[in-house]
C-alpha cells in the first residue's frame, strides 16, 4: 500500500512548512543501515541520522530485539510511584557515562522538554537558596528547542522572538564565540560572557549553551578553551552552567560528550536526540547531588515536574541497547574514520565561488554557502544524487550514521557538491 500523499498534503503539518504551499513530502517504505528506501524505489544514503538520532542507523537488529522484548512485557507505566529495570538500567548507564559529577536524572519526553526541565531545576535551586532568579544567559546562534521557554534562550532571529513578544521571557545573549574549534584562542572571546556574568550574576539563574557545537543556529565549532572559561567563570560568579548536548551527545564531536573537549562537567547536562538510537523520543536532564538536594528544600518540597509519559519502559529498552551497542563499539574509531573521509571528501567544496566555508568535526560535516538555497529547488538535486540532505539556509551539512561504508560516505560528499555546482550553476 502506498503512502497516501495528496492527504498528508492537505491535512498533515510538517516541520516548519506552510499549510498555504507546503513543499512535497518524500513516502519512506523503509530503512535499514544508513538507507532510506522509497515507496518508489529510490534509495538514499541519510546523511541527516533523523537530525542526530540515528546514529546506528535504521534497522539496528540489537535495538529491534530490546524493543520486540520490552514491548512483550510492558510498553508504558506510570512513574508516579513506580518504577522499572529499564528506568534503573538507562539511568545507571547515565550516571556511569556522563560527565561526572552528574548523579541525578530525569527522564524527559523530547529534548524541548528536558531543556524545560533543566531551566525550571535552575529557578527552583536559587528558591532553594532563598533567592528569587529567574534570568539566563546564553550566546548568539544558540538553539535549545521550540517550547516557549527554550526558545527563550534559543537565537532571538532565528527563532523569531519578534513573533510572540510580550509573552516571551527576555534573558540576556551575547555574541557566539569567534575562535574556531581548531584554530587559535583568541582571549577576547570570552570577554562579552564575563561582561554579561560580572553585571547581571545576582538575577542569573544559570548560563545555558551547547557546548563545541552550536548545531541548529548555525552549526559552528568553537574552540574548547570558551568552554572551559565559561565553566570557570561560572564558578566565579556563583551562577549554574547548563549544558545541551541534545545534538552533541553519544560521540557525535569525537568524544562521547561534547564537555570532554573542554574537560568540564556542567551543573545540569540535557542529552535527546541519539539518547534511544533515533528509534522514539527520549531525553533527559541530569545534575549533580547539590543542585538536586537544593531544589527540593525550597517551599515546594519536591521538583515541580512530572510528564505522563515519564520514564517510559519501552524508549529506555531501546536507549539502553543504544549506548550499550555504543560502547561495546570501537566508535571513537570509527568516527575518526569518518572525520577523516567527510574532510577529504568535502575538501574539493572550498574551490566553489558559492561556497564560503568548509568545517568538519568528528561525524559532522558543513558546507557554508556565501548566499541562502531554497529547499525546494535544492531538494531534488540532492535527491537525484541518491542522498538525503537537508539544507537549511546557507548550511548544506551532513551528520551521517556511525555504521555509513566508505563507498556510500564518498556518494554522499560528492553527491553534495554535485548538487551545490548544479545549484549555482557552477
Ligand atoms: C534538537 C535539539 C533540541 C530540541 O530537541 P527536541 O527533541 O526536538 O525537542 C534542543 N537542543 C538542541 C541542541 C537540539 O539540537
Amino acid at each position: 500500500m502506498s503512502t497516501n500523499t495528496h492527504f498528508d498534503r492537505e491535512h498533515i503539518w510538517h516541520p516548519y512548512t506552510s499549510t498555504l504551499d507546503p513543499l512535497p513530502c518524500l513516502p519512506v517504505s523503509h530503512a535499514s543501515g544508513a538507507e532510506l528506501h522509497l515507496e518508489d524505489g529510490t534509495v538514499l544514503i541519510d546523511g541527516m541520522s533523523s537530525w542526530w538520532a540515528a546514529i546506528h542507523g535504521y534497522n539496528h537488529p540489537a535495538l529491534n530485539a530490546a524493543a520486540h522484548q520490552q514491548i512483550d512485557n510492558m510498553s508504558h507505566v506510570m512513574f508516579g510511584g513506580l518504577t522499572h529495570q529499564p528506568a534503573v538500567s538507562l539511568c545507571e548507564r547515565l550516571v556511569a557515562h556522563s560527565p561526572a559529577p552528574l548523579t541525578q536524572v530525569f527522564l524527559a519526553d523530547s529534548g524541548s522538554v528536558s531543556v524545560e526541565v533543566a531551566l525550571k531545576m535552575a529557578m527552583q535551586y536559587w528558591q532553594g537558596r532563598g533567592e528569587s532568579r529567574a534570568q539566563f544567559l546564553t550566546l548568539r546562534h544558540g538553539y535549545h528547542g521550540d517550547t516557549f521557554a527554550a526558545m527563550s534562550v534559543t537565537d532571538p532571529d532565528n527563532s523569531m522572538h519578534k513573533l510572540y513578544k510580550g509573552f516571551l521571557p527576555q534573558h540576556y545573549f551575547v555574541p557566539s564565540p569567534q575562535s574556531r574549534f581548531d584554530g587559535e584562542w583568541n582571549p577576547n572571546d570570552i570577554q562579552p560572557m564575563r561582561d554579561a556574568l560580572a553585571a547581571h550574576h545576582g538575577q542569573l539563574a544559570a548560563v545555558i549553551l551547547e557546548p563545541i557545537v552550536q548545531g541548529a543556529g548555525g552549526m559552528r565549532f568553537y574552540h574548547p578553551e570558551y568552554l572551559r572559561q565559561v565553566r570557570a567563570l561560572c564558578d566565579e560568579f556563583d551562577v549554574l552552567l547548563i549544558v545541551d548536548e541534545i545534538a552533541t551527545g553519544f560521540g557525535r564531536t569525537g568524544k562521547l560528550f561534547a564537555c570532554d573537549h573542554a574537560g568540564i562537567s556542567p551543573d545540569i547536562l540535557c542529552v535527546g536526540k541519539a539518547l534511544t538510537g533515533g528509534y522514539m523520543t527520549l531525553a533527559a536532564t541530569l545534575t549533580t547531588r547539590h543542585v538536586a538536594d537544593t531544589v527540593c528544600s525550597g517551599d515546594a518540597g519536591c521538583f515541580m515536574h512530572g510528564p505522563t509519559f515519564m520514564g517510559n519502559p519501552l524508549a529506555c529498552a531501546v536507549a539502553c541497547a543504544s549506548i550499550d551497542t555504543l560502547l561495546e563499539s570501537d566508535w571513537p574509531q570509527t568516527v575518526a574514520h569518518i572525520e577523516q573521509q567527510l574532510k577529504t571528501g568535502l575538501a574539493p567544496a572550498r574551490a566553489l565561488e558559492s561556497v564560503a566555508d568548509v568545517r568538519v568535526l568528528g561525524a559532522i560535516g558543513v558546507i557554508e554557502l556565501t548566499d541562502p538555497v531554497n529547499l525546494a529547488d535544492i531538494q531534488p538535486l540532492m535527491t537525484a544524487q541518491g542522498i538525503w540532505v537537508r539544507p537549511f539556509g546557507k548550511l548544506v551539512y551532513v551528520m551521517p550514521p556511525y555504521c555509513i561504508r566508505d563507498d556510500q560516505l564518498h556518494q554522499l560528499t560528492q553527491g553534495m557538491i554535485t548538487a551545490i555546482k548544479q545549484f549555482f550553476g557552477e
